[in-house]
């Protein structure tokens, strides 16, 4: 729509930068930001010795490697880095994506989408079911992600604890230590009241109104939470440099510690000693190609020849997300059925409200979600979905609006100014999935995406639709006049209105029957997630479906020298937004990791 149509967010109104900033092509971050914002960072990337001959490897070496520099990666990164670099030990990341300045962003959707964003915006499932959003730049998701930093509940870490085998991780003093060593370095911060926006106001009040406890949601600003929240801009990156996302944060310890950083290199798989046996795979390091990241100025020409790339190392740590790390375990000969199996993606299903045409909302306007609703105030059980508000970039919240009828679907997205869009997000339990191995393209070498199977089930299926019910509540007791849930129902179904003068919508008998109606008709098609979990799973015993042993830092079964670090660790959906408890992860895993190295383990 929005590449159709350029105009598009003109006539939505929706400004490309945040009110409090003026673009500026060649300058420093914009003075007309509150605080000045900190010098940023940009990498001092190793550049690759070029060489004439087309079927010549460029090869490394390097006593450490890490691939993904996104949230497992870039924690794990800087610890390596830190411990490790004065020892003389060698530490690379290798990235496939590049690097995108503090000072041209936030970018306008499009060309984001090509630089930062996964298969150039997302990858569909199998069926064409869902949508898997992932960030594909310097710093991976935490380079485009929200911010929202949340730490994995009670329940859950109970769960891992005894029924995966993760006791020894979860429940000991040092990973405590891990996730208060991550919270602190990124600054996270819980908002107050006062940060909310107008749409955050309306969820809250309608949450508090229908029973339930919203709760403020915690963000790694680094403290500067004033500063942040003047911008909206949290998927098309952040420009005042307040989100302390990897690039900001543990990239830039790992590389100042001495840590070689390239970008460009995509991994394919890894490479065997030959004194490997068959009941051990002994590490020698990784193969890929060498790739022309997009730029903002030029997207990769096809006909750039293939190279091939070569890093000799001892260790390798896998961090290229859950969707990405099982088709290089696949592609390396490594035949536990379990890796790629047990994918979760937090299914998030939407309600798109509207206010009065007297009571604009401007979505745009200020640090997009700051309140977070829980779908029960029990706080002893796992939770089965959650609520929060949705960016407001028209290209996410727009995508999974239902279309009817023309006149009606353009009378409701140019109401845009009066939008909130409220997202159910589902812990899947009995849904699962699979990644398949990647497709290779043909002329520049670049692999494709995954082959995503997933199946919605019918019990996390009613579980949304007891979540988008109750959007719908939350926002009509918050304010909004009509709520339409985005999911394909028939016409008569498509919105519910708020009675004329009703006191309490949401209890109106109009409502009740509406709602009825929309529970029997069910959901199923239609799910959009930036969460992927699980693939390569951690665990305890290389019999209990486990990739990993999570104790060791992840260290492969089978394997010596391997080790997965990122969201495919979870045995299970986190059900909060995972990026902490990864960071968490990453962070245990770069401890034990250094440790071995430093003990001469594994040599
Ligand atoms: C739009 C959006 C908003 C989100 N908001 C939040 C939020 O507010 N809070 C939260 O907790 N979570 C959020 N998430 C999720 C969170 O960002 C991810 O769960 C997290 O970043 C995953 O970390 P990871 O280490 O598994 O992988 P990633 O962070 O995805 O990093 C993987 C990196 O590996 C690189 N890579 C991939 N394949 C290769 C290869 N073959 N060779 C070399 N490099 C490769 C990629 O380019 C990428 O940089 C959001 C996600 C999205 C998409």
């Amino acid at each position: 729509m929005l590449k159709a149509n350029p105009l598009l967010t003109s006539a939505l109104e929706y400004p490309q930068f945040p009110p409090s900033y003026t673009p500026n092509e060649n300058d420093p971050l914009d003075p007309s930001c509150a605080t000045p914002a900190p010098p940023f960072h940009k990498p001092n990337f190793h550049i690759l010795k070029d060489t004439s001959e087309e079927e010549e490897v460029i090869e490394l070496e390097s006593d450490i490697v890490i691939v993904g520099s996104g949230a497992g990666g870039g924690v794990c990164a800087a610890r390596l880095a830190q411990e490790l670099c004065p020892l003389g030990v060698t530490v690379t990341i290798l990235e496939k994506a590049g690097f995108l300045c503090p000072t041209d962003m936030p970018l306008p959707e499009m060309p984001l989408a090509q630089v930062a964003y996964g298969n150039a915006g997302a990858i569909t499932t199998r069926d064409g079911h869902g949508l898997c959003v992932t960030g594909e730049t310097w710093g991976g998701g935490t380079t485009i992600n929200w911010g929202i930093s949340l730490e994995l509940e009670p329940p859950i870490t109970q769960e891992w604890s005894s029924k995966y085998g993760l006791k020894g991780v979860l429940e000991s003093e040092e990973y405590q230590n891990c996730q208060k060593h991550v919270r602190e370095r990124m600054g996270v911060t819980v908002p107050e009241e006062r940060h909310f926006n107008k749409a955050n106001r309306v969820i809250w009040d309608g949450a508090r109104k229908v029973g339930l406890d919203p709760v403020p949601l915690p963000h790694n600003c680094g403290g500067r939470m004033d500063e942040h929240e003047k911008c909206s801009h949290c998927s098309r990156g952040c420009r005042s440099g307040c989100k302390q996302g990897t690039a900001n944060s543990f990239l830039v310890d790992a590389e100042k510690m001495g840590a070689r950083c390239i970008s460009g290199v995509e991994v394919t798989k890894i490479i065997w000693s030959p004194e490997s046996t068959p009941s051990e795979k002994i590490c020698a390091g990784v193969d890929g190609w060498i790739v022309t990241p997009p730029s903002i100025n030029s997207t990769p020409s096809n006909k750039t020849p293939k190279r091939k790339f070569r890093l000799l190392s001892p260790r390798v740590i896998l961090s290229t997300g859950a969707l990405r790390t099982p088709t290089i375990l696949q592609a390396s000969s490594l035949t536990n059925p379990s890796i790629g199996k047990n994918l979760r993606v937090h299914p998030c299903l939407l309600v798109y409200g509207l206010t009065a045409p007297d009571h604009p909302i401007d979505p745009w306007d200020s640090t997009p979600t700051t309140v977070l609703v829980p779908t029960t105030n029990d706080k002893s059980i796992p939770m089965k979905s959650k609520l929060m508000r949705m960016d407001p970039s028209p290209g996410m919240s727009l995508t999974c609006l239902p279309w009817y009828e023309p006149t009606e679907y353009l009378k409701t997205i140019l109401s845009y100014k009066h939008s909130i869009t409220l997202v159910t997000v589902v812990r899947d339990s009995d849904s699962s999935g699979e990644v398949g191995k990647a497709g290779t393209k043909t002329v520049s070498g670049e692999v494709g995406p995954p082959d995503i199977g997933y199946t919605f089930s019918a019990k996390d299926r009613a579980t949304a639709i007891e979540g988008i019910i109750l959007s719908c509540k939350v926002l009509l007791e918050g304010g909004c006049k009509c709520v339409i849930p985005c999911i394909p129902l028939p016409p008569h179904l498509a919105k519910f209105t708020s009675p004329e003068g009703a006191e309490s919508p949401s209890t109106s008998s109009e409502f009740l029957k509406w709602a009825e109606a929309v529970r029997r008709h069910g959901c199923g098609m239609g799910w959009i997630s930036g969460h992927h979990m699980g693939t390569a799973r951690w665990g305890n015993n290389a019999g209990d479906g486990s990739v990993c042993d999570g104790e060791s830092g992840g260290r492969v079964w089978g394997t010596k020298g391997v080790y997965v670090v990122d969201g495919s660790a979870f045995p299970t959906a986190s059900g909060v937004n995972p990026m902490l408890t990864i960071m968490g992860l990453g962070e245990w895993a770069a401890r034990r990791i250094a440790q071995e190295v430093k003990g001469g383990e594994g040599e």
